[in-house]
């Protein structure tokens, strides 16, 4: 089997845009601000938008399961207050649910939060809990940065946000790190401020003890880890001059990373430094990356074709497609227990 756990839904319908358009204006001119009841989007729709793109591709590319989240750059936490981000994460949230069951094969949910800047995280914990309990959520997205670009919050190891990894661990969920849309004109949003938040989380949980106090909560970095493996002795070496134990030791237990690395050498480089047991396959299609490599005629972002191709065994590919996820998700992995997988 082969799991996928970074994919957004990039191509919900049209409607959906437009409603948050129409929220967005709203903020402005509060009386044209549009009823949720107002988005209406029918199964036959959702369905079409995904057996047209996602399970297209995932069927082409033999993929079996996705783990499916709202898009990431249209969380865009920066837009409005509270309550805006609240009433958009529902209805996010809901479209992924009602994905996974349309399709319950093919996708299991992940939810975004209702962050907002300035905000205290534990308000995103209603809507933590509903998906988890009611949408049969198996992980969360966690913004580090809900300013778009600003980086106004606190550092992930700040106790602010202890009351979702409270609920994380209660749980037994992960976190993918996850930014969305820069409002920051020196950051393109995927081509830098995703993999610099990548980088950045990656360095916040390395200057403090946060798995000391939370042994079994457990982050993806996406992208591959940004800048992370690249970096690896760079990470190692300041480790060592901050006095803090062998990253093995201090953050491998915790920490794991995506192969959403767009070419051969990228994926090389990550399998041959970070261990297997802490490599998830990923491909978040359809997602920042569309085309066409012309170096190899094929997607970017069919990364099957660069594990197939990466020097690990039949086991590590395993754990790579299947174990790992299942070892980081235990809600996927008692789910697809439950039909026998
Ligand atoms: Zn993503």
């Amino acid at each position: 089997m082969i799991i996928d756990i970074h994919g957004h839904y990039t191509t919900a319908p049209k409607a959906l845009e437009t409603w948050r358009n129409r929220q967005i204006a709203g903020i402005k001119n509060p009386s044209g601000m549009p009823k949720v009841s107002e988005l209406q989007i029918s199964d036959d729709e959702l369905r079409e938008s995904i057996e047209s793109n996602q399970l297209k591709l995932m069927r082409e590319r033999g993929l079996d399961l996705t783990i499916f989240s709202p898009r990431a750059s249209f969380m865009a936490h920066h837009i409005g207050d509270f309550e805006i981000s609240s009433t958009w994460a529902v209805i996010c949230n809901e479209l992924c649910y009602r994905v996974s069951q349309l399709f319950p094969d093919n996708f299991v949910p992940a939810a975004m939060l209702p962050q907002s800047p300035g905000v205290d995280p534990a308000t995103c914990i209603p809507e933590l809990v509903k998906c988890v309990e009611q949408y049969g959520n198996v992980a969360i997205n966690l913004n580090p940065d809900p300013s778009g670009g600003h980086w106004t919050s606190p550092p992930l190891s700040d106790r602010s946000w202890y009351p979702i990894y409270e609920k994380m661990v209660e749980y037994d969920i992960p976190a993918m790190i996850h930014v969305s849309t820069s409002c920051n004109a020196c950051f393109h949003t995927t081509g830098s401020h995703y993999l610099n938040a990548d980088t950045t989380a990656f360095m916040q949980c390395l200057t403090s003890d946060l798995f000391r106090d939370f042994p079994t909560l457990r982050f993806v970095i996406p992208h591959g880890g940004g800048a992370v493996p690249y970096h690896w002795g760079r990470f190692r070496g300041l480790a060592q001059e901050l006095k803090k134990p062998l990253l093995k030791d201090h953050l491998l237990n915790n920490v794991f990373f995506d192969t959403c690395v767009y070419h051969q050498p990228g994926i090389d480089l990550l399998t041959k430094v970070i261990p297997v047991d802490n490599i998830l396959f990923a491909s978040e299609m359809i997602g920042a990356v569309r085309g066409i490599d012309p170096e190899t005629g094929h997607y970017f972002d069919d990364t099957k074709r660069y594990v197939e191709a990466a020097h690990v065994d039949a086991d590590e590919r395993r754990k790579i497609y299947e174990g790992n996820a299942r070892r980081v998700y235990p809600r996927l992995d008692t789910l697809l227990k439950t039909k026998g997988l």
